[in-house]
């Protein structure tokens, strides 16, 4: 198995997703600030964003739907985590094959001169965050409008070719390019196991086999079923 995680897997964990009743994105429409457009044109308002965010991700721990996946891999039933997050919650649960699909956060780049520093060295309530060429430093995550790192396209793209099964967690899978992994994955054999609390655009398309429920209920139980 291979899994492909999206916001919904770490809303046990205290952290909204974009779809769905919470106030986060409420004050912050992520169409207008979540996109390389807004971040060139203001950085500054866009770490308004940043920083209420920041401050979440860096205070959340893993639920039971990240410590499963870590649990199937270390079993050797799951390959990799295919990951839109950039949270690093799997990797605080444990899993070692994650790939980051829309990057993370730990460390922050310079989009002029393309030097990179650790974000460990700010904290909320700190100043915007400087390169040394004085420009305004982005978190390494992918905004809208930016390209998905090449090095993660191409290893998610072979990871959901050679599965046997894709376990599709907690995604709305509305976001483009990531939303195509579960057809890729069916194209080539794949089973296409669906956890989410609603139905999406794959359920009815894509997917074999819907489990419906919270992400951490809905693991537990398959990792207890494989045990
Ligand atoms: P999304 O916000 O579009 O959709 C979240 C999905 O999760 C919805 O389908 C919802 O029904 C489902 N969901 C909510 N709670 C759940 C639960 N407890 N168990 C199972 N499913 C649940 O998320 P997306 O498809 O990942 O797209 C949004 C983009 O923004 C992605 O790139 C995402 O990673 C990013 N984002 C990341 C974080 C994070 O790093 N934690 C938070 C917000 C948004
Ligand atoms: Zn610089």
């Amino acid at each position: 198995m291979v899994a492909l995680t999206g916001a919904g897997i770490s809303v046990e964990s205290g952290i909204p997703a974009f779809r769905g009743a919470q106030g986060l994105w409420d004050r912050f429409d992520p169409m207008e600030y979540a996109t390389i457009e807004a971040f060139s044109a203001d950085p500054e308002k866009v770490w308004r964003m940043f920083s209420t965010l920041l401050s979440l991700l860096l205070a959340a721990v893993p639920n039971r739907a990240h410590l499963g996946l870590a649990k199937l891999e270390q079993a050797e039933r799951l390959r990799s985590v295919i990951t839109q997050n950039v949270d690093g919650l799997h990797q605080a649960a444990g899993s070692r094959n994650v790939i980051e699909y829309h990057g993370n956060i730990r460390e922050l780049v310079c989009l002029s001169c393309w030097k990179r520093f650790p974000l460990a060295g700010w904290s909320p309530g700190d100043s915007v965050p400087r390169c040394e060429c004085n420009e305004i430093l982005k978190p390494d995550l992918v905004l809208f409008g930016e390209p998905i790192p090449w090095g993660a396209q191409a290893a998610a793209e072979a990871e959901a070719k050679a599965c046997g099964a894709l376990l599709v967690i907690g995604t709305s899978a509305q976001v483009f390019p990531a939303c195509d992994l579960p057809a890729i994955a069916r194209a080539h054999g794949a089973v296409v196991i669906e956890i989410n609390t609603e139905e999406t655009p794959l359920t009815r398309t894509t997917t074999d086999l819907f489990l419906k429920g919270q992400a951490s209920e809905i693991m537990s139980e398959l990792v207890e079923a494989m045990r």
